[in-house]
């Protein structure tokens, strides 16, 4: 089965082709109207990354690019588009109302664009989106998973905030939850990995955006996120949770507008606006052994993401397996012995040596640790393929579709 994976931020698409029986990688890439010149990027595993400068204005122009160039491009990964089985879109916010990937209709359109309320910047991307690769690809399947969908599972009291009941009831606040496709990737490669030892897990998502999440037996039961993406541990340039009573004393006594309060929690925040130098980890570390404000920086951020994976742990009664994953779990050894450091009485004893030079997807504790310490790399859009596939073999299969059939694409593994 073939589908092709979208992602549509406001300024960018990103797209990839995947065989996904064998969820082999079949073709990738995508635009960025951020980076000028504007290239659409194009890459074949094994081969040099294409990158053609291009006016392209909007994602319509964008789709019907990649469209021609998956058909007809240079090594074209797809003879006939007939062979596209669906196309799986990210959609960031499902509300209470998608807890699993769903077929797309008008309906389900409309649906996405009322819940924009709740994510102004993403939602209308990803309808912006959906609209183009319908308009390009008009009779393939399209299916929306979401990145709340993971959360949905949390109990009543990981999910309801400590608030009046009609904020609860008729304005849908609680605790909504976040990178959700990426925690239920980790999830399940933990799982695969530790086998029947692992079912209670802590996932540390630490990319520009953090959140860590508990899962038992592949249920997510909490996550650090929230009624937003502002909530939880420190990120690079966003707060994470704050006493509600500064937003009320900053609004009151310092005049700021909502506006401005939203930047700077948003965007002036975290890394950034304790280090007033970066929100990049990279930069923290190496200014930390030299400079007071990226020191603090650091341990702030260690500080509390110690704290919310001690709350995960007690929540879940314990744990078997912490993963590391996304920009900063991945590939720095530094934060992790940081944080690790004083995680042995949760039965969480990292291997230093190994840590040292681990290469994801590993396992880093100790031998004989009772817990394990994994460093996974996250596949956002190998979850989109999972949930995607499976609801169209649910509805048994596409009109021309054959299950396993044999690919008439080059396929490389990635
Ligand atoms: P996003 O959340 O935007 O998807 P990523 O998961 O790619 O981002 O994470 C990006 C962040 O990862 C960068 O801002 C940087 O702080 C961090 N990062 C990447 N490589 C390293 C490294 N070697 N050491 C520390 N931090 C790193």
């Amino acid at each position: 089965m073939k589908i092709l994976v979208c992602n549509s931020g406001s300024s960018s698409l990103k797209f990839s082709l995947f065989e996904a029986d064998q969820e082999l990688l079949l073709a990738g890439g995508g635009i960025d109207w951020t980076i000028r010149p504007t290239r659409l990027v194009f890459r074949l595993p094994g081969q040099p990354e294409i990158r053609e400068e291009l006016h392209l204005r909007e994602h319509s122009e964008a789709a019907e690019r990649i469209r021609a160039d998956l058909q007809a491009g240079p090594s074209a990964p797809l003879h006939d588009l007939e062979d596209l089985d669906a196309v799986g879109h990210r959609v960031v916010h499902g509300g209470r109302r998608f807890t699993t990937a769903v077929r797309i209709t008008p309906e389900v359109q409309r649906a996405i664009g009322e819940l924009s309320e709740l994510a102004p910047l993403h939602n209308p991307a990803s309808l912006e989106g959906i609209s183009a690769v319908e308009r390009v690809l008009p009779s393939v399947p399209q299916v929306a998973v979401f990145d709340t969908a993971f959360h949905t599972t949390l109990p009543a009291s990981a999910q309801t905030y400590a608030l009046p009941r009609t904020w609860r009831t008729e304005w849908g606040i609680h605790r909504y939850g976040f990178h959700g496709l990426s925690h239920a990737y980790c999830a399940k490669r933990a799982a695969e990995m530790l086998g029947q030892s692992g079912s209670r897990l802590v996932i540390a998502h630490l990319g520009n955006g953090a959140s860590v999440s508990a899962v038992r037996d592949g249920i997510c039961i909490d996550t650090s996120m929230g009624f937003t993406p502002l909530d939880g541990v420190v990120m690079g340039a966003r707060s994470g949770s704050l006493d509600p009573g500064v937003l009320l004393y900053v609004l009151r006594r310092k005049g700021l507008t909502i506006e401005q309060l939203n930047h700077a929690l948003n965007h002036e925040s975290g890394l950034l606006g304790l280090s007033g130098i970066s929100s990049d980890m990279r930069q923290i570390l190496k200014e930390a052994p030299s400079n007071p404000d990226a020191r603090l920086a650091l341990e702030v951020y260690i500080h509390r993401l110690v704290q919310t994976i001690g709350a995960m742990a007690a929540t879940l009664g314990g744990v078997d397996g912490l993963v590391f994953t996304a920009g900063v779990g991945e590939n720095s050894a530094q934060v992790r012995e940081l944080v690790c450091a004083n995680l042995d009485h949760l039965g969480l004893e990292l291997n230093t040596t190994a840590n040292a030079h681990c290469k994801p997807d590993a396992d880093i504790a100790r031998h004989g640790s009772p817990g394990r310490i994994l460093v996974i790399s996250t596949r956002e859009d190998l979850t989109i393929v999972r949930e995607t596939r499976r609801l169209i073999l649910s509805e048994g299969g596409t009109k021309d579709h054959v299950p396993q059939r044999q690919s008439t694409a080059t396929t490389r593994t990635v």
